[in-house]
């Protein structure tokens, strides 16, 4: 299935701006409805700091799913794209008062907890309001996802979670406080993760233990392991949908679940990533010293993937079909990290020619910023054309 970029469309628009292909977005969600239906009680939450544009949250929650959130603003945007309070999860290090409060008045399913003092301030704010809040703890389970060093987020010196040893400390604690309820456990362990191991190796912590807290009498009713599944950022057109066959089936075979027991799953980048494109236009080409430079008009702050992590997206020249040349591609900000690619294959290329940078509908449009007093970029859908 090849993204197909409606191009006479695009071209009177101003650019830069992302373009979602909403039919993709849809095949993608109609996958992760057949493959979870495959297994008794999976629930997946859309992580909406992927992307957070309302029309998207609205298409995911309308399937049917839930939303992951990781700040009050992301609550916010949760309930006012329709989604059902009681499929809102909330995770997050460093939760205000004021973003306890809203989840706490919507009555959200879950607040995912990462240490001690949050969860003296969860039962206190939810003694305020006369409520139990119902909370996950979220576990770091020591386990390399193998990915990218800013992206991992299941290891022992990351901030986030609560670590192995500390847990037994915080259930007792749980058993004394009259205003949370404690529902389950909660682990993420990374992002952009293309291999099995990791999430099996997952699955083996969170049986063992399981075991530890049944041995103690303890049970949850549910088991959150996060999101973290990759995408393929080079052959967006071979592989638009992830293999989420593979993914919920290596937790069928290795998670042990309890009678009853649900298993959710927070899924952001895989659900929108491949449906987003940058969509930007060609201001100069420039002839450097032995190199030639297309410059665009979307920059780092449209995109910062490229100068934040060194990703790369795909570069797609839609309006050139000439002979193949050599060239870089930059943006206009005052920064050498500005670059979008290095020696890209290009077909002969001139200003005015539009370009799509592939996969960013995750951690794209959400992250893009002013820097150079630059106007954020618009958002495309493919059904509003
Ligand atoms: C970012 C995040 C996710 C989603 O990660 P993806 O790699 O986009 O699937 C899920 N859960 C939590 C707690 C997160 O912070």
């Amino acid at each position: 299935m090849k993204t197909n970029f409606p191009v006479e469309q695009l071209r009177g628009l101003q650019t830069p701006f992302y373009y979602y292909d909403m039919s993709l977005l849809q095949a993608t969600l109609d996958v992760i409805k057949k493959e979870t239906a495959k297994y008794q009680g999976y629930h997946v939450h859309y992580a909406v700091k992927a992307n957070a544009n309302d029309k998207i949250i609205k298409l995911i929650c309308d399937n049917g799913f839930g939303v992951d959130c990781v700040s009050g603003g992301e609550v916010k945007a949760g309930l006012d794209a329709g989604c059902a309070p009681e499929k809102i999860v909330y995770a997050g290090v460093g939760k205000a008062d004021w973003e306890i409060n809203l989840g706490l008045d919507a009555d959200i399913f879950c607040f995912n907890v990462e240490s001690l003092p949050e969860l003296e301030i969860i039962n206190e704010l939810a003694a305020q309001k006369g409520k139990v809040a119902r909370i996950a703890l979220r576990i770091n389970p020591n386990v390399d996802a193998h990915t990218h060093h800013y992206i991992t987020t299941g290891l022992n010196e990351n901030k986030f979670g609560i670590s192995m040893e500390h847990l037994d400390g915080m259930i007792e604690r749980i058993a004394s406080m009259a205003n949370v309820k404690l529902i389950g456990l909660h682990f993420h362990i990374g992002s952009q993760i293309l291999e099995t191991e990791p999430f099996m190796n997952l699955c083996l912590r969170v049986n063992e233990i399981q075991d530890q807290l049944d041995a103690k009498g303890v049970n949850v009713e549910i088991i959150n392991v996060g999101g973290g599944l990759g995408i393929d950022y080079k052959n967006p057109d071979q592989n638009p949908i992830p293999d989420f066959a593979g993914y919920f089936a290596t937790f069928n075979e290795h998670l042990k679940l309890r009678d009853g027991q649900e298993l959710h799953f927070e899924l952001g980048r895989a659900v929108v990533c491949q449906c987003g494109s940058l969509i930007t236009k060609v201001l100069y080409v420039k002839e450097g010293v032995n190199k030639k430079f297309v410059i665009v008009d979307a920059g780092m702050s449209d995109l910062i993937r490229p100068a934040l992590y060194g990703a790369h997206h795909e570069i797609e020249n839609l309006t050139s079909t000439g002979a193949e040349q050599t060239y870089d591609v930059v943006g206009p900000i005052c920064e050498s990290s500005d670059c979008f690619g290095k020696e890209e294959r290009l077909p002969e290329t001139k200003r005015g020619d539009l370009f799509a940078l592939r996969s960013a509908g995750a951690y794209g449009q959400i992250m893009a910023c002013q820097y150079n007093c630059r106007t954020l970029p618009a958002a495309i859908y493919s059904n509003e054309l």
